[in-house]
């Protein structure tokens, strides 16, 4: 009997999550997940390496919270956003029974962590503009649990409607969860969702240290949701889901300084990436360019592949969407430095 045999079905049947770092590839320009293209230094304290951390380290708890304008019984610190994904899932869903709602093209972590869990995804396209399509979604929320939005919308960029969203809250209170991820709002903070919390105990926002915060390497992400949400996740995450170090870490980066930091970046980053969506959208070679609100942008190419060789030939590593449905001939570029853009254009421009 083959061991794999031994592996309940669903691991058996499933493809793994295709991370950037997964796919891999060869070059000095990472622009495949949507990381930062700098990195800051931080303190470490080694003197209680031999003790287990904190369940939730109150100076880290506290300091996102003030960051985030909630009350500390309202943060849940977890390994990344993907752990508080899977979190969610299993606090909520019934495995074999309960449904996620995802509304693809969107990050594919949602349905990987349902599908681990034994829970059933339930899919309602995006709009052809990309937006969601709220009414669909109201009318679908039978048998789901947890609907999973995300804002800017990872790889489109599109961002959410709030009447919208404030009707789907009234709708599902009581019936299902509705969590809105904004891994990148600190590039758009005017749009966050995070103040409708007081009002909607179904909603939940995810956030996290590994885009505009630099900190991908630490794995820190945040679940914000009213305190009764929180204390159930408690019920669920490991036991020292923040590893010492991380914490330590994390919490340096949201003090005045390192937030003044994490600003500045995103100032800097939000410039370059209005040259870029003009840069391209100059380029023979490209057929469209999706608005962007985040820390990357989506461009359509008459040939994708060949513009994903050409930039692979001088060492810039791209994300590639072109086999997603709706996707064909899409790249997603990061937004990096200056002279990373300048590259990419460079590859780019020799297609002309
Ligand atoms: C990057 C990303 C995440 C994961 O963030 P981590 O904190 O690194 O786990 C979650 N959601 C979206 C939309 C992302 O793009």
């Amino acid at each position: 009997m083959a061991i794999e045999s031994l592996a309940r079905k669903d691991v058996q049947a499933l493809t793994p999550y295709q991370s950037a770092r997964r796919i891999g590839g060869t070059g000095e320009v990472w622009i495949n997940a949507n990381e930062a293209p700098d990195c800051s230094e931080y303190q470490l304290n080694c003197d209680r390496l031999n003790r287990y951390p904190e369940f939730q380290p109150p100076e880290l708890i506290q300091a996102y919270a003030a960051y985030a304008q909630l009350d500390v019984n309202q943060v849940l610190s977890t390994r990344g956003a993907d752990e508080s994904i899977e979190l969610l899932i299993r606090t909520f869903c019934e495995p074999g029974q309960d449904s996620i709602l995802i509304c693809p093209p969107t990050y594919g972590m949602y349905s990987v962590s349902a599908e681990t869990c034994g829970v059933a995804i339930k899919q309602v396209p995006l709009l052809d503009n990309f937006d969601v399509d709220f009414e669909a979604v109201g009318n679908a929320l039978e048998g789901v649990k947890v609907v999973f939005l995300c804002a800017p919308n990872n790889p489109t960029g599109n961002m959410l409607d709030r009447e919208a969203l404030l009707a789907l809250l009234e709708k599902s209170a009581n019936k299902a969860i509705i969590v809105v991820d904004e891994a990148y709002i600190e590039f758009c903070p005017e749009l966050s969702q995070a103040s409708l919390i007081a009002q909607y105990e179904n909603l939940v926002v995810t956030r996290t240290l590994s885009k505009a915060f630099a900190l991908a390497a630490i794995r820190c992400g945040f679940t914000l949701a009213q305190s009764s949400v929180i204390e159930m996740m408690k019920k669920v995450i490991p036991p020292y889901p923040v590893p010492e170090p991380v914490s330590q870490i994390a919490t340096q980066a949201l003090s005045e300084q390192g937030l003044a930091v994490m600003k500045e970046r995103v100032s800097t980053l939000n410039a370059t990436r209005e040259q870029l969506l003009h840069a391209l959208s100059q380029l023979s070679c490209v057929v469209e360019v999706f608005p962007a609100t985040g820390n990357f942008v989506l461009a359509r190419f008459k040939d994708s592949k060949q513009a994903f060789d050409a930039m692979a030939a001088a060492g810039i590593i791209a994300r590639d969407f072109a086999n997603k449905p709706r996707l064909e001939n899409c790249v997603r570029l990061s937004v990096g430095s200056s002279a990373e853009m300048d590259a990419t254009l460079t590859a780019l421009q020799s297609l002309n």
